[in-house]
């Protein structure tokens, strides 16, 4: 996917793609930890599995910024799926 790059509002200087964690990969990982624990000796699957697979979200999931080489500001790029983006069409006139 080639992307254009931005222009900073604040100083017109270029702004480049960062791609970073969207999560602390220590909390993810303490989530993961967890839920092998209380699945094995606590409450079971039912608790378990999802700190688990939410642990592992967290751990792989990541966010792309925008960041100005000039000053540094940062824009976080959010990528709307269909449709929120026809919803957002919607609401605008
Ligand atoms: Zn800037």
């Amino acid at each position: 996917m080639a992307d254009k790059s931005l222009i900073c509002n604040l100083c017109n200087g270029e702004m480049q793609l960062y791609t970073g964690p969207r999560y602390s990969k220590k909390a993810g990982f303490f989530l993961v930890i967890v839920g092998i624990f209380a699945t094995l000796f606590w409450v079971g699957p039912v608790l378990g599995v999802p700190l688990f697979l939410m642990g592992l979200y967290m751990i792989t999931s990541k966010r792309q910024l925008w960041v100005c080489k000039e000053c540094n500001t940062a824009i976080e790029r959010i990528e709307l799926n269909p449709e929120e983006t026809a919803s957002v069409k919607k609401g605008t006139k």
